[in-house]
């Protein structure tokens, strides 16, 4: 086994403590990754606070990983030591059902195996990437572009194809009209990915306090959905809307902005139900949607789209030590845009 330093929680409302955590001896397609940089998920919230489901503890979150090979297993052909490299949501799936086969491993019909609180195929329970190496089979690995920081990859590697894979599946481009609902970690990067793909971007907010970021990020418009005028006026009006809200919010609300046969596609994951008014899709045949991550290879996909069109996250890097109060600046939704742990602070007190 491979012991290494961690941050974890103990209990759903615990602060974080540094322990150490085994990562097992490395299997032929295993890599070893030096983690440098771990982005904060609203989702390591989620599942740590229980909102999703009880968890077991001590849970290490983050699934926003970069860093680079330091090792590799005996059978390893994708990778070398020294590659620089990420891992996001998922570190393993059957590889066999049609949904595999299809590259789309996330959708894995015996469920992927999640980066943290999940049980790996050896019978272990997985954990995060609030650490400082982390062992993964070569499959569920991707290469960071050259010329790409690990700092603001780390968040690309969840936040960015959480976006990225509804974007392409809903057909972003020229043309299109897209909102996106909730300006965080996921809705800043919609807005960057919607821009580059050349749709017309419009950003739906609680507040206008991020109005100039919006702007500069890529938005055509931004709007807050505090003032009942929005609604009235948005009405109709577009053909593809991201939720990226990790809360409970009228739904019915935000569907009756969609255009003709617009889609609703919600990747804000609450944890309680968001109920619909079947009278907010008929009348203008619009669908909502669900879409999570991506796939290991559209995850390769969305990295190489990033570097080509330089395109990063708003990053704001910090100790390890500071991640209780990071989480707490998220819950409050004053997150500019993803916090991003420098793992080489893991042991600093
Ligand atoms: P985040 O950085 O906290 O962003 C969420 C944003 O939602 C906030 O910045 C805020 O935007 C808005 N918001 C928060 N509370 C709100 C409320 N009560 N009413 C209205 N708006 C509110 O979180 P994130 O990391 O982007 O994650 C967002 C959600 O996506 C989480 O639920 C997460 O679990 C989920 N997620 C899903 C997937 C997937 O595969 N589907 C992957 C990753 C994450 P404004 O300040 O602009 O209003
Ligand atoms: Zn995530
Ligand atoms: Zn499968």
């Amino acid at each position: 086994m491979i012991t290494t330093s961690a941050r974890a929680v103990f209990s759903p409302e615990g602060s974080f403590q540094l322990t150490t955590i085994e990562r097992r001896d490395l299997k032929p397609h295993d890599v070893l990754i030096e983690i440098k940089y771990a982005g904060i998920c609203h989702s390591d919230i989620h599942t740590a606070r229980g909102d999703w489901g009880p968890v077991n503890y001590p849970l290490v979150p983050g699934h926003e990983i970069a860093g680079i090979v330091t090792q590799v297993g005996s059978e390893v052909t994708k990778y070398a030591v020294g590659d620089r490299v990420g891992v996001g949501c998922m570190v393993d799936s059957c590889r066999e059902c049609v949904n595999c086969q299809r590259g789309e491993e996330q959708y894995c019909l015996s469920g992927n195996t999640g980066t943290y609180a999940a049980i790996d195929r050896y019978g272990q329970y997985t954990q995060g990437g609030y650490s400082t190496h982390i062992v993964v089979t070569e499959d569920f690995v991707v290469r960071i572009p050259d010329g790409m920081e690990l700092d603001v990859a780390a968040p690309l590697l969840c936040a960015g194809i959480t976006t990225y894979s509804p974007l392409r599946h809903w057909g972003a481009a020229p043309g299109k009209k897209i909102a996106v609902v909730g300006f965080g970690g996921l809705g800043h990067m919609a807005v960057k990915l919607a821009h580059a793909m050349g749709a017309e971007v419009t950003v739906l907010s609680q507040s206008l306090k991020k109005k100039e970021d919006g702007l500069r990020l890529g938005a055509d418009h931004y709007y807050a959905t505090s003032d009942p005028e929005t609604f009235k006026k948005l009405a109709g009006s577009f053909d593809l809307i991201i939720n990226t809200v990790s809360a409970k919010i009228d739904i019915n609300a935000y569907l009756s902005l969609l255009a003709l046969d617009g889609t609703l596609v919600n990747v804000g994951a609450p944890a309680e139900p968001l109920p619909v008014q079947v009278f907010s899709l008929i009348p203008q045949r619009r669908s909502f949607a669900g879409s999570m991550i991506g796939g290991i290879r559209e995850t390769q996909e969305m990295l190489d789209f990033c570097a080509e069109h330089n395109i990063a996250p708003e990053i704001e890097v910090i100790a390890a030590k500071q991640i209780d109060e990071a989480w707490e600046r998220v819950l409050a939704s004053d997150v500019r845009y993803r916090f991003v742990i420098d793992i080489r602070t893991m042991e600093n007190e």
